[in-house]
């Protein structure tokens, strides 16, 4: 796994330093003047010595790239010096370069027994100098700028290594053709792997679906996205449990890698079973309580159809014997009993027109399926203004009716809507003239029909409290059921419709509904 992490996208190691030291030693001043003119040009710090001693401190202190070390000097002369240099750790390897007045043998053989890498003899020509410096220059500055790289290396391997041991799945990175190269902590535990076990193994032998991602999966097809799947796993030992795989290829100079992310999914797969379990639950229990309200509906239906049919018999039955008494025995009775019968008669009618009310109301919500086919709106308007016709007469009512669309619908049930929404745009007037306006509009695909008045209006408070069955809020001063908005919500509600009503007390209503386009059936 050495230098896998090379050509990943972490900082790269710094470039090569600027200068590198130079130590220059020379008991005669004039000498390292001259020597220190020659090496200049080449831009690099220099240090002068005069002594060997002076030349051990400094070696102390500093990393120096080559150390140009005179062989004669009084006191500790160049060998004795460079003796002492080579025995340091620190300097045991800093080149040396004697330089010499003399060409004996036995001073070179000393030399280079003290590990002096060359000689240079006075008079020193400054080019071959500065070309033997050069060498030692470059060679230093290349070996610093291979510390800093294998140092920045490393660091971005252990930055690398702590990102894979702090991830919360375990990790495991392969070649393409599954062989683990390197694997976190996570994944022994996971796994129950010893790590120096996992080194080396095939990975289809902890999750024997896997495969490298390849163009076919989806996102794929740059070879760099993640690609997700969830795959049995199993430890060692042969236990299985699902994982959620997240496969991501990468570029390393060892060729394409690949990171596999592997968490253990048991508990997710758990919850997702246990929530499927409840769906199926909850769906069982919906269709029970559908069956069942299905059931009581149609009972309450067949009551209230037979109860209103009851109280319609029994009602009719008073009428007839309230106006026999009053044949039979009208001259007889005083002013007030007739008043009472009369007000028997009022009441019983009245009571017969709520019960044919209620009987249309469970009619038109309760009727099975209804006949669909094409129908003019115009036409349906038109039979609902002539149902109407007395009252428009007699209130001087404008009615104006905009072209209205031809369309899928149950023509009975358009009629009950807009008979019941114009009848009461009419009664509900104010003291102007009624002015009625129909017209129909497209909406988000939906056909919105509006009947508009200049009446009364409603208070916002009632807008829906209307449509409710026997919901009214002007009993004494209008006749009527309280049962037509509940007739026409019906309605809507069996065409796939809705209905609703927008008003200003004092300045007029408009109901507006809004029916699906639906294929005739
Ligand atoms: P009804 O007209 O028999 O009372 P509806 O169900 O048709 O019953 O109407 C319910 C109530 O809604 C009415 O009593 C009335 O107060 C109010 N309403 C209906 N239409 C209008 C309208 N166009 N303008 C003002 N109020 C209305």
């Amino acid at each position: 796994m050495e230098g896998l992490t090379a050509s990943l996208a972490f900082p790269q190691p710094g470039a090569a330093p600027d200068s590198v030291k130079l130590l220059l030693v020379d008991d005669d001043p004039d000498n390292l003047l001259a020597l220190q003119a020659i090496l200049e040009p080449l831009g690099q710090e220099l240090m002068l010595a005069p002594s060997g001693s002076d030349a051990l401190r400094l070696c102390l202190e500093n990393n120096f790239a080559a150390i140009l070390l005179d062989v004669r000097m009084p006191g500790m002369d160049g060998f004795e010096t460079a003796e002492l240099i080579r025995s340091r750790k620190s300097s045991r390897h800093t080149p040396i370069l004697f330089l010499t007045g003399y060409r004996s043998d036995e001073q070179l053989f000393r030399g280079y027994d003290l590990g002096a890498v060359d000689f240079l003899f006075k008079p020193i020509v400054p080019e071959i100098l500065q070309g033997k410096v050069s060498v030692f220059v470059e060679l230093c500055r290349s070996e610093q700028l291979l510390r800093q790289q294998a140092e920045a290396l490393q660091r971005t391997e252990q930055r690398f290594r702590a990102v894979l041991e702090a991830a919360p799945d375990a990790m495991v990175i392969t070649d393409e053709n599954g062989l683990i190269r390197l694997a976190n902590s996570r994944t022994d535990f996971l796994f129950g792997y010893a790590r120096e076990r996992l080194i080396g193994l095939d990975i289809t032998s902890l999750i024997p679906n896997w495969r490298p991602p390849g163009r076919e999966d989806p996102g794929g097809a740059d070879g760099s996205a993640l690609m997700e799947a969830r795959m049995n796993a199993i430890r060692q030992g042969g236990s299985v449990f699902p994982a959620e795989i997240t496969r991501s290829p990468f570029d390393s100079h060892e060729g394409v890698l690949i990171t596999t992310a592997i968490r253990d999914a048991t508990e997710q797969v758990e919850a997702e079973e246990r929530i499927r379990r409840i769906n199926i639950e909850l769906e069982k229990r919906v269709e029970e309580r559908t069956v069942d309200l299905t059931r009581s509906n149609e009972a309450l239906r067949q009551f209230a159809w037979a109860a209103s049919h009851d109280l319609q018999e029994a009602t009719r039955m008073i009428l007839t014997y309230s106006q026999w008494i009053l044949r039979a025995a009208g001259e007889q009775l005083d002013a007030e009993n007739r008043e009472r019968l009369a007000c028997v008669e009022e009441n019983g009618a009245r009571l017969q027109t709520l019960l044919a009310a209620l009987r249309e109301y469970i009619y038109i919500s309760e009727s099975g399926d209804q006949h669909w086919t094409r129908v003019d709106c115009n036409a349906v308007v038109r039979t609902a203004i002539s149902h109407l016709a007395g009252t428009i007469t007699e209130s001087r009512a404008a009615v104006e009716c905009e072209a209205l669309p031809t369309i899928n619908s149950v023509e009975i049930l358009l009629l009950q809507l807009f008979q019941n929404l114009i009848g009461n745009a009419i009664k509900y007037r104010s003291a102007e003239t009624p002015r009625v306006r129909i017209s129909a509009e497209m909406r988000d695909g939906m056909r919105v029909f509006c009947v508009e008045d200049n009446g009364i209006g409603i208070e916002p408070q009632y807008l829906e409290y209307i449509f409710g069955v026997f919901k009214r809020l002007h009993n004494r001063q209008y006749s009527g059921a309280g049962i037509g908005l509940a007739i026409c919500k019906a309605a809507v509600e069996r065409l796939g419709g809705r209905i609703w009503v927008e008003s200003e007390p004092g300045r007029g209503s408009a109901f507006r509904f809004e029916l699906p386009e639906r294929a005739a059936h």
